[in-house]
C-alpha cells in the first residue's frame, strides 16, 4: 500500500493570480465564498492525481483549512482528512476522530494565556498597518490568530512578522509559532501540528503501507514531509525557493 500525505493549497491547486496568464487545461478545483470556481489544478497537477486513483495510491489532505473550507474543495477525497494544521483529523466517514481531538485540547490548553498575550501584543500595530487579525478555533478553542493584509502588503506584513517573532522571544513563548505566506502571517501553537497528525495516522492506521509519499510547498510543511520516506514540492514554492536562496556548502 501507498499512502500520500498531501497538502492542498499551492500543492495541488493554486488561485489564478499564481499561474500564467490564459494557461490552458485548468479544472477548477475549489470554490470561493461565492460559490464561484476560486482555485484550479493545471493539467500537471491533474495528471498526478489521477495517477494516483488509477494506481490505488491512498491520497490524504493535510491542510490548514478549516472544516468550511475544506468543504469547498472540490476534489473527491475518500481517505482520512487531516484539517486545521493538523488539529483537526477526520475519518473516512467524515466524523471527527475524537481520541486526537481529546489529546490536541489537552495541548492546546496550558498555551491559551500565551496565544491570548501575543495576540493582544500584535491587535495595535496589526491594525495601523492595515491588517485584519482574526481568531481561528478548532473544536472550539482558540488555536491560532491570523493578521491578514487586504493587498498583501509584503513591508506590511514582515513589520507584523518581525514584531511577533521579537514578542515572541522575548517572553519565551517556545511552544509558539509563526508561519508566514504570501498574504498573511500566524501564530500557533509548534506541536501539535501537521506532523504529529500524520505520525498520528501512519502509527494508527497505515503501519503497513510500504511507501509513504509527502506533498508540500511551504516551510510549514516540511515537519510532515519529514515524517514520510519521500517528499514531493512543486517548483516556486517557498520550500524550493528557500533552498534554491541557500548558499550552503555541499558536503
Ligand atoms: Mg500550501
Amino acid at each position: 500500500m501507498i499512502v500520500a500525505f498531501t497538502d492542498l493549497d499551492d500543492t495541488l491547486f493554486q488561485t489564478l493570480r499564481k499561474l500564467p496568464p490564459g494557461m490552458p487545461g485548468l479544472i477548477p478545483a475549489t470554490l470561493g465564498r461565492d460559490g464561484q470556481p476560486h482555485s484550479f489544478c493545471t493539467p500537471a497537477q491533474s495528471a498526478l492525481l489521477a495517477h494516483f486513483a488509477d494506481s490505488g495510491v491512498t491520497v490524504i489532505p493535510v491542510t490548514g483549512r478549516d472544516p468550511a473550507a475544506m468543504a469547498r474543495v472540490a476534489l473527491p477525497f475518500t481517505s482520512w482528512r487531516v484539517l486545521d494544521h493538523g488539529l483537526t483529523i477526520l475519518r473516512p466517514d467524515g466524523q471527527m476522530d475524537t481520541d486526537w481531538r481529546g489529546q490536541v485540547l489537552t495541548q492546546l490548553e496550558p498555551l491559551q494565556g500565551a496565544l491570548r498575550d501575543c495576540t493582544q501584543a500584535i491587535a495595535g500595530l496589526a491594525e495601523a498597518l492595515g491588517c485584519r487579525l482574526s481568531h481561528h478555533t478548532a473544536h472550539e478553542t482558540h488555536f491560532m490568530t491570523v493578521l491578514k493584509h487586504p493587498d498583501a502588503d509584503a513591508g506590511s506584513l514582515e513589520r507584523v512578522q518581525l514584531a511577533l517573532e521579537h514578542h515572541l522571544d522575548s517572553r519565551g513563548y517556545a511552544d509558539l509559532q509563526i508561519i508566514a505566506n504570501a498574504n498573511n502571517v500566524s501564530v500557533l501553537p509548534r506541536y501539535p501540528g501537521k506532523a504529529e497528525a500524520v505520525r498520528h495516522l501512519r502509527q494508527q492506521h497505515f503501519s503497513h503501507a510500504t511507501l509513504t509519499l509527502a506533498l508540500g510547498d511551504s516551510l510549514s510543511d516540511l515537519a510532515f514531509m519529514n515524517a514520510c520516506d519521500l517528499a514531493v514540492t512543486p517548483p516556486g514554492g517557498q520550500v524550493l525557493r528557500t533552498v534554491t536562496a541557500a548558499k550552503l556548502p555541499q558536503r
